[in-house]
């Protein structure tokens, strides 16, 4: 069969069939031409009635945890510890925390939380130093955010 060069409406005689037979095309979209599925879900719903929720960076208002992420570590949601430079931390402990990174090597060097190892968390967005990752080989992992360098939900 010889493709006809001649004729710009070259249309695929099968598709053509149908459309004759069902009065409506059965659309084949070719892989990877963009068009979507067709399902899509509004995010702006969801978001603001969540957003109010946040514990959020007292410096720059990013979002951290939320506060059914609180738990207690050693009969304690909030613990204040002294660095060894003598200064001193009101933290408070989160299973999870989003929006930020963890820094540095994990190491055990003066851990305020016994069989635990550490390393520090900072914001994702200003970077602003916001508490320490608990890491225990046994126990699940957990968050000591700096509590005054976080915002209440309200
Ligand atoms: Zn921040």
């Amino acid at each position: 069969m010889t493709p006809s060069t001649s004729d710009p409406f070259n249309v695929e005689p099968l598709n053509l069939i149908l459309y004759l037979e069902t009065g409506c095309f059965l659309l084949r979209t070719p892989p990877g031409d963009g068009i979507g599925t067709g399902i899509e879900t509004d995010p702006s719903e969801a978001e603001t009635t969540e957003d109010k929720e946040f514990i959020r960076c007292r410096k720059c208002g990013n979002p951290v945890t939320h506060p059914s992420e609180r738990i207690s570590m050693d009969g304690s949601h909030a613990h204040t510890f002294a660095n060894p430079g003598g200064i001193l931390y009101e933290i408070g402990c989160f299973r999870s925390v989003v929006g930020c990174g963890y820094m540095g090597p994990t190491t055990d060097d003066f851990s305020w939380f016994k069989g635990y190892s550490w390393k520090v968390i900072y914001c994702g967005k200003c970077s602003d130093h916001l508490g320490w990752l608990f890491i225990s080989p046994v126990n699940d992992p957990f968050n000591g955010l700096i509590l005054d360098r976080l915002t209440d939900p309200e």
